[in-house]
């Protein structure tokens, strides 16, 4: 095979072919500022408008409720600090999990620079938050709870819906990070009683450097950019219209093709554990086996660096990623991988592949041959595997 086999959904996803065609326009002949009052800046106006009513929509709410930012970590970032300074009077206790994503750790790690107190709930083994642990969390001035809606390596899905209860009966606050989750699964900010949910572009096909964060009526809102009128003054800066228009194309497509999508990828994904957990020893499958998203896959393979192997799929054409030191760039691997209980010397042969509506049955085949290959031959080559086999063999 010499074209790119493409696993690293979960990294981004390709800008699908409609939604740049939409976008074209915006760069050139509708090319208008949306907050002049003749026709051209009108009619970046109305596609800004058509964005934000097909959001609001998919997750069951208002368009008012829905800000464009540049992204899923500006979405984050803004939520916390915006959540903190809004109900600092009420207390300045804050609750999230262990395997959130960077942009909602390091904003917790400034917060608590500002003299916040952050609680960062344990997962159990696979990587799914300890609801007993969420409810002994809960003070007197705990003002938010933050749980991100599916993990980005592990793909497990959050009980949401028990954690929007929770929170509702408490009177605090629940933001959700649904970047790896919007245009995904099904979400909707009502019945799962969420109060901000993030979200952004380039995670379900659509533009990188655009997503939203969805902010419920009657939570008070700081300004995130301060200048201009846009986003109803919260959020100052000429819009990303092209982006806008991107993000809300996407939506769409995401939406409608949902159901169908869910059930493809889900079959290549169980399909593709099923053969490496039959074919290749010593592997350990992460993640929720059933409370999963439809397109992640994540093994740690024992006595195997993460990133030899990647470098090996690399050249047999294969795009994937993995929790091990190198590719975080620190010395550490994944926090997420830690937390779910795993060894460093097991966290650091981990292999995440995220699949996609794209990816064939031929090819996921091909993948399986190519690792069984590539984690045969650096076992062949690796130390602690040579002590293991021989300690088998007594
Ligand atoms: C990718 C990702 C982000 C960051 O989104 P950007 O748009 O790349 O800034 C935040 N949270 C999760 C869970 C992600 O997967």
């Amino acid at each position: 095979m010499d074209k790119i086999i493409y696993l690293d959904n979960a990294a981004t996803t390709k800008t699908a072919p409609q939604v740049v065609e939409a976008m074209l326009p915006y760069f050139s002949e509708k090319y208008g500022n949306a907050s002049s009052i003749y026709q051209l800046g009108a009619e970046s106006k109305q596609a800004l408008t058509k964005a934000r009513d097909i959001i609001a929509e998919s997750l069951h709410a208002d368009p008012a409720e829905i800000y464009f930012t540049a992204g899923g970590s500006e979405a984050d970032n803004w939520a916390l600090i915006a959540a903190a300074e809004g109900y600092e009077a009420k207390g300045k206790h804050i609750i999230t999990s262990k395997i959130e994503h960077h942009a909602i750790l390091h904003t917790c790690q400034y917060l608590e620079k500002k003299g916040y107190e952050i609680t960062y709930i344990d997962t159990d083994e696979n990587g799914i938050i300890k609801l007993e642990d969420l409810k002994t969390a809960i003070r007197q001035d705990t003002i938010l709870i933050s749980v991100m809606f599916a993990n980005n390596e592990i793909g497990t899905v959050q009980p949401i819906a028990e954690i929007g209860e929770i929170a509702k009966e408490n009177g605090i606050l629940f933001h959700t990070d649904a970047v790896q989750a919007y245009g995904h699964v099904p979400i909707n900010v009502e019945t799962l009683h969420i109060d901000m949910l993030s979200a952004s572009g380039h995670k379900f096909n659509g533009p990188k450097g655009v997503g939203f964060l969805y902010i419920r009526k009657g939570v008070k809102v700081r300004s995130f950019i301060h200048g201009g009128a846009q986003e109803r003054h919260r959020r100052a800066g000429t819009e990303n219209v092209p982006g806008i228009v991107g993000l809300g194309a996407a939506a769409q497509l995401a939406l409608a093709q949902m159901k169908k999508r869910m059930e493809n990828v889900s079959r290549l994904r169980d399909y593709l554990i099923g053969r490496i957990e039959k074919e290749i020893p010593h592997c350990r499958l992460n993640g929720d086996r059933i409370k999963r998203l439809p397109n992640n896959v994540n093994f740690s393979f024992r006595f195997i660096e993460g990133e030899s192997l990647l470098i090996m799929l690399d050249m047999k054409g294969i795009c994937a990623s993995s929790g091990s030191a190198c590719t975080s760039g620190s010395l550490d691997p994944s926090h997420v991988l830690l937390a779910i209980g795993l060894e460093h010397e097991i966290a650091h042969g981990s292999l995440r592949l995220t699949l996609s509506e794209e990816n064939t049955m031929e090819e996921i085949d091909y993948v399986v041959d190519a690792i069984k290959e590539v984690v045969n031959r650096l076992r062949q080559m690796s130390p602690l595997y040579e002590d293991f086999v021989k300690t088998e063999q007594k």
